[in-house]
Order: structure tokens, then C-alpha cells, then sequence
């Protein structure tokens, strides 16, 4: 797809770049839309939210058991435009991304990416609606 930069114009050849190659204009993100494997539930995140047991609950099937409240949290990264994922402390299970547990450092959550509880549980796919 691509996206056109409004500050100079250039055209950006990847969706999953949001940094202009050519000025460094930074676009905002979108939505991030969580995607829950067991039940299809969609969860949309327009704010910097914290996700947790009772959210989970609402739209992503009998795995929210695994999650604490918080369980983890997201938030717009302001220097490379995407959104980014953090472990909230003290969970009893930790988070994974893409199959690899979470460093307490945010780490960039990219379209396609897959969050779980554990190595397995919970499975949330992320996808990005502008
Ligand atoms: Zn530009």
C-alpha cells in the first residue's frame, strides 16, 4: 500500500515504515485493533490503555484467566510512530511477543505481531486500521 508524506510529499513504499525516509516526518499511528484467536473478539485502542483481566474478559475468550490486571500496557511510540507494548510489573504470567518474552523496555508492536500469555496462551493478533 504506501503512504504519501504530507510534509514533503514523498511517497513511502512500506505501510509498516512510519518514519518519512526522505524529511522525518513522523505519522501518527492509527488504531490498533487487538484480534482474539479463540473467539474472533476485536478490541480497538485509540489512547495509550492498559489491557487486563477485565478487559480481556469482555471480547477475548476464557484464556483472560492467565492475565493479570494490568497485564500489559500500550502506548503510541512518539519517535518512530508506530505503537509499542510494555509489560505491566508484577504479573504472575509473563507477556510474550512473537514467541519471546517481554524485556521491561517497550518494545515496538508492528501489524501482524501476535501477543500471548506465556508461550501459548491468549493469543491476540495486531492489526492497524488508520
Ligand atoms: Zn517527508
Amino acid at each position: 500500500m504506501g503512504w504519501k508524506c504530507p510534509q514533503c510529499g514523498v511517497v513511502q513504499q512500506s505501510d509498516a515504515v512510519n518514519v518519512c525516509e526522505a524529511c522525518g516526518f513522523v505519522r501518527s499511528a492509527g488504531t490498533l485493533v487487538l484480534v482474539a484467536e479463540q473467539t474472533a473478539g476485536r478490541l480497538q485502542v485509540g489512547v495509550d490503555t492498559a489491557i487486563g483481566k477485565e478487559l480481556l474478559e469482555t471480547f477475548a475468550g476464557t484464556d483472560h484467566v492467565y492475565a493479570a490486571d494490568p497485564q500489559f500496557l500500550l502506548a503510541r511510540d512518539p519517535v518512530l510512530g508506530g505503537w509499542s507494548i510494555a509489560p505491566a510489573p508484577g504479573t504472575k504470567n509473563p507477556t510474550f511477543l512473537n514467541g519471546a518474552a517481554l524485556a521491561d523496555a517497550p518494545a515496538p508492536l508492528p501489524p501482524g505481531a501476535v501477543i500471548t500469555i506465556g508461550p501459548d496462551k491468549l493469543r491476540l493478533r495486531v492489526e492497524n486500521e488508520p
